[in-house]
């Protein structure tokens, strides 16, 4: 049976968050809780899913098909949707068999699974990685790592919107630029694309240099016909991707206690550190005022720390 796009358009609430070291800046943060989108399809991966599911749709096929690792937020959100919108889905997992918190809802709500090693996984960037899996499951749609490409970033444009929609319930008349954590740049261009240079959007980049998320932000804004300005990335890896460090931890713990949002350390915890970092440098003005995506990944936390 044909996929049927889900008529779900779930809104992010945006929040005031008052934090010390903003207020002895004169700087002023709202977030925009993409964590609280849902109990199960959580974060940015559901906004980067919805384009994909589109065309799923288009092309008559059936579900989706897509890759990551045992604790992967794209394969959970994926999973949790294909449960909820009746959809079959099959996920290709990086590694040998594990059976993570991750990994046991993706079994638990039906996706099925193939662990393709460290060296199958490498291959996936080869022109002819998926003729095996599309052969295999003609009926699925292949969503590429993470929900990447200009199809993700199209379907995280309307967070632009979302926001701006909750401004005067803030009382605020405008804002200065955007804050998010950065993993393959997806969202970052979703959100350059929705500004077309209206506001800049700052990348706290999660993984180490050698990634090419500037490359790919940039493959997304060209397919889209957009300039490649806009938006500034910046290192926030602390060492490496899984790396997490006792300040890290002790941000998290402080930062949950005095404002109640829950974050996980290896995208949304770093991306709040580094903007700490430039807003005690100066380097926003007293006055400013900043809109910070909270992208979810909360399920992650269980099994990684
Ligand atoms: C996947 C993810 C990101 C990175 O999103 P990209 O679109 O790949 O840059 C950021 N935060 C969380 C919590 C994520 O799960």
């Amino acid at each position: 049976m044909s996929l049927v796009v889900p008529q779900w358009a779930p809104r992010a609430p945006l929040e005031p968050l008052h934090l010390d070291w903003l207020a002895q800046a004169g700087v002023e943060l709202a977030v925009l809780r993409l964590d609280l989108i849902d109990s199960l399809i959580s974060g940015n991966k559901w906004f980067k899913l919805t384009q994909h599911l589109v065309t799923a749709a288009v092309e008559g096929a059936d579900g989706l098909i897509s890759l990551g690792g045992a604790h992967s937020n794209h394969l959970h959100a994926l999973a949790a949707a294909g449960k909820r919108f009746s959809f079959p889905t099959a996920g290709l997992l990086r590694g040998e068999p594990q059976y993570t918190p991750t990994v046991r809802d993706l079994q638990a709500w039906g996706m099925q699974l193939h662990w393709l090693g460290y060296g199958g996984y490498r291959a996936r960037h080869r022109p002819d990685f998926w003729a095996e899996w599309q052969a295999r499951y003609p009926k699925l749609h292949a969503v590429p790592e993470g929900g990447g490409g200009l199809p993700g970033a199209l379907g995280c444009a309307v967070l632009v919107m979302q926001a701006r929609e909750q401004l005067a319930a803030l009382g605020w008349a405008d804002y200065d630029g955007w804050w998010l954590a950065v993993g393959t740049g997806t969202t970052l261009a979703g959100l350059v694309l929705a500004e077309a240079g209206a506001h800049p959007v700052f990348g706290a980049v999660a993984v180490p240099g050698d990634h090419g998320v500037a490359q790919q932000v940039q493959m997304i804004l060209r397919q889209a016909n957009v300039a490649d300005r806009g938006y500034h990335l910046l290192d926030a890896c602390r060492g490496g991707f899984a790396k997490v460090d006792a300040e890290l931890e002790r941000f998290i713990l402080e930062l949950e206690a005095c404002s109640g949002v829950p974050l996980e350390p290896l995208y949304t915890a770093k991306a709040l550190m580094a903007l700490r970092q430039q807003v005690e440098a100066g380097y926003f003005a007293p006055g400013s005022r900043l809109l910070f995506v909270h992208t979810g990944g909360l399920q992650g936390r269980r099994g990684a720390v």
